[in-house]
Order: C-alpha cells, then sequence, then structure tokens
C-alpha cells in the first residue's frame, strides 16, 4: 500500500501551509485536494486583510500559497473524494478518482477540509457572489462606505455582523424571516439600538436583481404576502455555515453541526489526527487564521512522528 508520513486533506490555506511547515520539517507531505485548490478565498476579488499583502484577488493569494507549498517539492494530488479510516490503530485513506480507489497510509493526517457559507438560494444570488452578494462582512464591508445594504439572517452572526457593516453602509437592512431575531438579547438590543440598523421582519428575499452588481432585492413579508423592493448595493448572507467535515465523519470527535473538535495543538481526538483551518471549531475563520492553524497542525504531525520513531 502507498504509505507517506503527512497526508493533509484540503489545498486551502490551511492545508497548504500545513504542507510549507511539513516540508521544511524535512516530512514526506501528500496533500489530496478534490477540487481546482485554493479553497474559498479564490470565490472573492478582494482580499485587502491578510499582512504583508496589500491587494490581491483571492486567486492571486491562492497561487502564491500554492507556489510557495510546490516549491519545497510538495505534491498535490487532485481526488474526486478522499475520507480517513482506522484500521488497527493505523490510518487509511480511501481516494477515489474516476473509477480507480487508491489506499494510503498515512503517520499523521492533517484535516484542512474547510467550510463553506450555507446559500440562500434565491434567484440571482448565485450570479452575484462577489458582486454584490457576499458571505463575510470582515472581508468586504469596506468596500460599500456610504452604500445601503442589507444582511439576511437572525442568529448572533447575522445581527453581529450588521452592526460592524455600520462602520462602513449609511444604512443597513437585517431581513430576518421571523418576528424577532435569535441572537442573544445584548446583540439585539444594540443591533436595535444603532440608528443605521433598519430590522425587515417576517420577510424573506426571493429575488436579487442587478446589472452587474447588485441593485434591488425583491422581497416578500410572508405575513402579508406583500412583494416589495429594496434599494441596496450589496446583501451579506448570514444563514449558517457549514463544515466540511464528512471525510472524517465518525472517526473524530465533533460538535454540534460537524465542526471538528482539536486543543491548541490542532490535535483531535485522535492521535495522529490533526484538524486545521476552517473545518475547525473556532471563533474567527479567516485566511490568516487558517494558515496559522496549518502551520501549528503540521509542527504538532511532525512530533507526533518523531515521536512513533523514537
Ligand atoms: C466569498 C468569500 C470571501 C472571503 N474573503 C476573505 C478575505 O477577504 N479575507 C480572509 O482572510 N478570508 C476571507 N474569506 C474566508 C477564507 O476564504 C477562509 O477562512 C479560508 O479559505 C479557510 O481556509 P481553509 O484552508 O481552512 O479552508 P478552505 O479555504 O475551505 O479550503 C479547503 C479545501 O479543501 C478541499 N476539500 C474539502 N473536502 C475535501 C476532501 N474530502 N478531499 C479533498 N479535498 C477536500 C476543498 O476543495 C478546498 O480546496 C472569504 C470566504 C469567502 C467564501
Amino acid at each position: 500500500m502507498e504509505k507517506h508520513e503527512l497526508v493533509i486533506i484540503g489545498a486551502g490555506p490551511a492545508g497548504l501551509s500545513a504542507a510549507i511547515y511539513g516540508k521544511r520539517a524535512g516530512l514526506d507531505v501528500l496533500v489530496l485536494e478534490r477540487g481546482a485548490g485554493g479553497g474559498q478565498i479564490t470565490q472573492t476579488d478582494e482580499v485587502e486583510n491578510y499582512p504583508g499583502i496589500l491587494h490581491a484577488t483571492g486567486q492571486e493569494l491562492a497561487e502564491m500559497f500554492r507556489s510557495h507549498a510546490l516549491k519545497f517539492g510538495t505534491e498535490i494530488r487532485r481526488v474526486d473524494s478522499s475520507k480517513v479510516e482506522l484500521r488497527d490503530g493505523k490510518k487509511i485513506l480511501i481516494t477515489k478518482k474516476a473509477k480507480d480507489t487508491i489506499e494510503i497510509e498515512a503517520d499523521a493526517v492533517i484535516v484542512a477540509t474547510g467550510a463553506h457559507f450555507r446559500r440562500l438560494g434565491c434567484e440571482g444570488e448565485a450570479e452575484h457572489i462577489g458582486q454584490g452578494v457576499s458571505f463575510c462582512a470582515i472581508c468586504d464591508g469596506a468596500f460599500f462606505e456610504g452604500y445601503d445594504v442589507a444582511v439576511v439572517g437572525g442568529g448572533n452572526t447575522a445581527v453581529e455582523e450588521a452592526c460592524y457593516l455600520t462602520k462602513f453602509a449609511s444604512k443597513v437592512y437585517i431581513i430576518h424571516r421571523r418576528d424577532e431575531f435569535r441572537a442573544d438579547k445584548a446583540a439585539v438590543d444594540k443591533a436595535l439600538a444603532n440608528p443605521k440598523i433598519v430590522p425587515v421582519y417576517d420577510t424573506v428575499v426571493e429575488k436579487i436583481e442587478g446589472n452587474g452588481m447588485v441593485e434591488n432585492l425583491v422581497i416578500r413579508n410572508v405575513k402579508t404576502n406583500e412583494a416589495s423592493n429594496l434599494d441596496v448595493a450589496g446583501v451579506f448572507m448570514f444563514v449558517g455555515q457549514e463544515p466540511d467535515s464528512e471525510c472524517v465523519k465518525g472517526v473524530v470527535e465533533t460538535a454540534k453541526e460537524g465542526w471538528i473538535i482539536t486543543d491548541e495543538s490542532m490535535a483531535t481526538s485522535v492521535e495522529g489526527i490533526f484538524a486545521a483551518g476552517d473545518v475547525r471549531r473556532k471563533h474567527l475563520r479567516q485566511v490568516i487564521t487558517a494558515a496559522s492553524d496549518g502551520a501549528v497542525a503540521a509542527m504538532s504531525a511532525s512530533s507526533y512522528i518523531s515521536g512513533l520513531r523514537h
């Protein structure tokens, strides 16, 4: 069976940082990636909060991470899917590519498979992602200086991010399908006391319109069934985020909804399996924290592998 010291699942910022640190620590590293690589950051055209990079598109930043990992001789292998199994204490990766199934044994595994924002699923959403539809206020809020924007959702993220957006936007509508927000009372009180925030209860977004950039939302009041238009330049979706942790489902301990639980060294509940980046249960999901997690996970994996040898 093919064998590697360290197998990393996912070639986003966390996985590629782990590869850089792993290779520089002298490990035999294989990265498995099911997509084009680069991770979620490739979905945005504007990154300006990664230190040292004043401005880059997500694609450019992802390419810098990839070239850096390749410079140290990392193998990044494209697979259709990969998952981890434990057999007699051994960590086996089962990868599929077209009709072939290849099994790989690893001394240590880093799960860096990321997460995805739940989409609302309304008409016009997909074609306006990056053109006014955003899933990240920290990332994109500053682009809406002086404009009216909308936030969709009613939980803590929606309400807190709406407050954050008032630093830039002139007005922030919070569109929620129920008659009150689900967020904590303190967060709701703070939001409602903000003169720039306008709650729009009992309402759903049916359509996002705009020629190129977002210009208008068609919304509907679910109680009166009345449709109306909301003139905004941006709409932030906070209807939930989901981890991509299926590849270790039932193998490592996860929190509710599948976020992988780790300690500070990125160790999971299974010895030799580490997790890094957005797939972890954590506070801030950004490129900088994913890269940092990847570095920590690789160094922890390196210590674990040295321990196996001695
Ligand atoms: C639209 C948008 C804009 C953003 N803007 C910013 C910004 O400006 N600044 C910022 O810091 N952050 C931004 N973020 C957040 C940032 O992209 C993430 O925090 C970061 O990419 C997380 O990195 P990661 O490596 O943990 O996961 P990901 O980036 O999600 O990468 C995970 C990788 O693993 C692969 N994968 C998943 N499952 C498997 C499997 N079973 N087998 C093989 N491969 C698998 C995926 O294909 C993916 O390439 C933005 C996110 C989005 C969606």
